[in-house]
C-alpha cells in the first residue's frame, strides 16, 4: 500500500539497450515489433536460423503460458505475433484479467546450457543491497526458497566499500562457475551493483541467468523495479514508462499526487496520510466491511485534490459507498468540507457518503456539511462512522428513498 510502492516501470521495452551500452551487461540484441508485418524485417535484422520471440508486459511467468516462444520460421513467427497482440497475458503473475499484449520482442534463440538466477534487492533491515544467487533458474525462485533454501546463495553489498572479488568468488563457487565464467561473474556482479545504485533500482531479478552453449554467461529475462520516490532524477527511465501496462485508475491518480491502490470491495475510502488510510482499511474490514480501494489524498488535502479523489473512486463501478476519514492535523477540517460539499455537486455524486472528521477545526467541519442539505451523514467518531458506512454498504436503493423520506 501507499506510498512507498515501487512504480513498475515498462523497462523490459527498452532495457535491454540502456543496460547493455551503459553497463556492459551481457544481453541480447533485440527488435520490439507492434504488428505482425514487422516480423519478416525483425527476422532479417537479427540473422540467424531460430529466433525468440516474447510479449512485453509487466510480468513474468510469459513462458508457461505460451507468452515466450522459441520459432525457427517467419510463419510461426508472424502466427505469435497475431496471436497475442492486441490480447491481454494471463499468468501466476497477472491478476484474472492479464496484461494487454501490444508489443513483442524478437531475439536470436541462444542454446542454453544451464539456466542460474541473479538478482539484486533492497534489503531494508540490513540497510544493504543483497544479491542473491542460486545454481536453479528459469524456474520459481519463491518455490526454491521454500523446498531448498539451501540452493539459494546471499551477498550483502555494503555500500561504503562496494561489491568485492571475494564475494562474487564465493557466488561463483557456490555456482560451479568455472574459471573464464568466474570471471565474467564478476564483471556481471560489480556492473550489476553500479547500475542498481546509479538508476535508484529496488529490485533486478534476471531470471534466466543462462550459461551458454559455449560456455559464456548471458542475462536472458529481466525484470527491474525503480525507486518512484528517486524517479525525478531519471528522466531517462521515466521515459520507458508504458501506462498500458498500469491500471488506469492508479496512474490517473499518480498524475495528481493521489496514492491509489485500487481493491475487491464496495466501500470507497479517502483518507489523509497512509497511517490513517491502512487504520481505516483495518476498521472497515473490522466490522465486516470490504475496502474497494487504498487513497491517500496526502496532507495537502485542498478542494481540487478533494474534488479529484471522489471521481477516481467513482470511477469504480463497485463502489456503493464512500467514506471520508480525515485528521485536520495540519489541514482544517472545515476547508475539507468545503471540499467535500463542492466535490460532491460537481459529481453530482448518487451514492451514500459518510464523512468522519477529527481535529482542526473538526466541529465547524460537522456543521458546514450538516447544514449543506446534501445527503452526507457525518460523526466524528471513527467507529460510528464506520458501521454507518456498512450498513449503507448493504442498503437497496428502495432502502434509501425511504431513509430519505422518514
Ligand atoms: P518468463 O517466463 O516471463 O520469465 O520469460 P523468460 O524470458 O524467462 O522465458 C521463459 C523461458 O524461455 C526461459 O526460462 C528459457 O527457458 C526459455 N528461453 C527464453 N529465451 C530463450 C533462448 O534464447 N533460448 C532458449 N533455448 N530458451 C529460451
Ligand atoms: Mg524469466
Amino acid at each position: 500500500y501507499g506510498d512507498h510502492r515501487d512504480l513498475h516501470l515498462s523497462l523490459r521495452r527498452q532495457r535491454q539497450m540502456c543496460i547493455r551500452d551503459s553497463y556492459n551487461l551481457p544481453v541480447s540484441k533485440n527488435f520490439l515489433v507492434t504488428n505482425s508485418k514487422e516480423v519478416k524485417k525483425a527476422f532479417n535484422v537479427i540473422g540467424g536460423d531460430k529466433w525468440v520471440m516474447k510479449t512485453q508486459v509487466h510480468a513474468g511467468g510469459r513462458g508457461k503460458v505460451g507468452g515466450v516462444k522459441l520459432i525457427d520460421n517467419i510463419e510461426d513467427g508472424i502466427k505469435f505475433a497475431n496471436q497475442w497482440i492486441g490480447k491481454r497475458l494471463i499468468s501466476k503473475q497477472t491478476d484474472a484479467k492479464g496484461q494487454p499484449v501490444s508489443v513483442v520482442m524478437i531475439e536470436p534463440c541462444i542454446e542454453i546450457e544451464k539456466e542460474l538466477y541473479l538478482s539484486a534487492v533492497v534489503d531494508r533491515s540490513a540497510k544493504a543491497i543483497s544479491i542473491i544467487a542460486s545454481g536453479e533458474g528459469g524456474v520459481n525462485i519463491e518455490e526454491v526458497a521454500e523446498t531448498n533454501p539451501e540452493k539459494i546463495f546471499y551477498e550483502k553489498i555494503d555500500l561504503m566499500i562496494g561489491p568485492q572479488p571475494y564475494q562474487a568468488r564465493r557466488l561463483s563457487e557456490a555456482l560451479h562457475l568455472d574459471a573464464q565464467q568466474s570471471k565474467e561473474f564478476w564483471n556481471l556482479f560489480k556492473n550489476l551493483v553500479k547500475m542498481f545504485v546509479d538508476c535508484d533500482m529496488s529490485l533486478v531479478e534476471i531470471n534466466p541467468l543462462i550459461i551458454t552453449s559455449e560456455g559464456h554467461l548471458h542475462c536472458l529475462d529481466a525484470k527491474v523495479n525503480l525507486d518512484s520516490n528517486a524517479l525525478f532524477r531519471h528522466s531517462n527511465l521515466a521515459n520507458m514508462r508504458d501506462l498500458s501496462q498500469e491500471d488506469p485508475q492508479e496512474s490517473e491518480a499518480s498524475n495528481h499526487d493521489l496514492s491509489y491502490v485500487s481493491l475487491d470491495g464496495n466501500i470507497g475510502c479517502m483518507v489523509n496520510g497512509a497511517g490513517l488510510a491502512m487504520g481505516t482499511m483495518d476498521t472497515i474490514k473490522f466490522y465486516g466491511g470490504e475496502p474497494a480501494n487504498f487513497l491517500d489524498v496526502g496532507g495537502a488535502a485542498t478542494k481540487e485534490r478533494v474534488a479529484k479523489a471522489f471521481k477516481i473512486i467513482l470511477n469504480d463501478p463497485k463502489v456503493k459507498v464512500i467514506l471520508v476519514n480525515i485528521f485536520g492535523g495540519i489541514v482544517r477540517c472545515d476547508l475539507i468540507a468545503e471540499g467535500i460539499i463542492a466535490a460532491v455537486k460537481e459529481t453530482e455524486l448518487v451514492i451514500p457518503i459518510v464523512v468522519r472528521l477529527e481535529g482542526n477545526n473538526s466541529k465547524l467541519g460537522s456543521d458546514m456539511l450538516q447544514k449543506s442539505s446534501l445527503a452526507i451523514e457525518s460523526d466524528n467518531d471513527l467507529e460510528n462512522a464506520v458501521s454507518y458506512t456498512h450498513l449503507r454498504a448493504h442498503e437497496t436503493r428502495e432502502d434509501r428513498g425511504c431513509r430519505r423520506m422518514g
